[in-house]
């Protein structure tokens, strides 16, 4: 897990409260400060914040507010909150956990009890990140796994399916790479044909690793003559790699696409993407190291 020092806001409209909190806390983290709501706001947007220490009772947006605000921005919605307040009502605190805070504490704090309760909350955003991280991204090729490829590309169907297309990539008999020359072997070919056509891949398509040696992409192309030019380059630029095995000998290794232009009877990703499963199929049958459009 990465260690780069985390980022904390401290939003507080008196200078004293944050002059403590600067004393305190500026040597284990980077430290932003916002002196209200507004500029709280703005310093979120423009930094990266891991965590914020919020006041409640400030001019103009109070501390609820401003919680409220945060949670309901997609962008900043995942960073917890502590609210630092001298308010220790019950209504306060309830009001508080309902607009989103993770803790609330009451000042005085004790400086013991407050850095032992932001470093919780900083360990388990970074637990949560991380569990995030590994359930989306394949660990061998750093793209996007199954469950996330379908995520994505599920959401842009329904959001625009006009002129997309889907391919479904297959590395040519890679169970004879694995078994002729080991695994190592084997998953040094799939990185290296997960780069190669991650370099081809347009920055608005998903990417992903469908399971073993499958791939697949989704785009919203323009043209035709587009996709044809790009499917026929990445299997190209493959071709033409090689690895050299510990014994020197070169390995090569090709890959068969199948591609499929959504069309009206096509009602989902899945038929989308069952279109370009057969072109594959056709593809292996008529030889492999090659391109079939449906
Ligand atoms: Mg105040």
């Amino acid at each position: 897990m990465e260690n780069r020092k985390k980022t904390v806001l401290i939003v507080d409209d008196t200078k004293t409260n944050i002059d403590i909190l600067l004393n305190l806390l500026s040597e284990k983290y980077d430290i932003v400060v916002a002196l209200d709501g507004e500029s709280a706001l703005e310093t979120v947007e423009e930094n990266s914040v891991d965590l914020v220490l919020l006041d409640i009772m400030m001019p103009n947006i109070d501390g609820y507010e401003v919680c409220r605000r945060l949670k309901s921005n997609e962008k900043t919605l995942d960073i917890p909150v502590i609210f630092l307040t001298a308010r220790d009502d019950e209504d306060s605190i309830e009001k508080a956990y309902k607009t989103g805070a993770i803790d609330y504490i009451r000042k005085p704090f004790k400086p013991i009890e407050l850095l032992a309760r932001i470093n919780t909350q900083l360990r388990a955003k970074e637990l949560i990140e991380h569990l995030n991280f590994i359930s989306s991204y394949d660990e061998m090729t750093g793209i996007c796994n199954r469950r996330k490829f379908f995520e994505i590309s599920e959401k842009k169907f329904a959001q625009n399916r006009d002129g997309m297309y889907a391919v479904m990539i297959d590395i040519d008999n890679f169970k004879n790479i694995n078994d002729n020359y080991g695994h190592p072997i084997g998953d040094m070919v799939i990185r290296l044909v997960a780069k190669t056509i991650a370099s081809f891949v347009p920055e608005d398509a998903v990417f992903g690793r469908l399971g073993g040696e499958e791939f697949c992409i989704v785009c919203n192309y323009s043209s035709l003559s587009c996709v044809v030019e790009n499917i026929e380059k990445i299997r190209e630029s493959i071709e033409k790699l090689e690895i050299v095995s510990d014994s020197g000998e070169s390995i090569k290794f090709t890959i068969s696409e199948g591609v499929a232009k959504v069309s009206d009877e096509i009602k989902n990703l899945d038929e989308l993407l069952k279109y370009a499963d057969k072109a594959l199929y056709e593809a292996k049958g008529l030889g492999r190291n090659r391109v079939v459009f449906r």
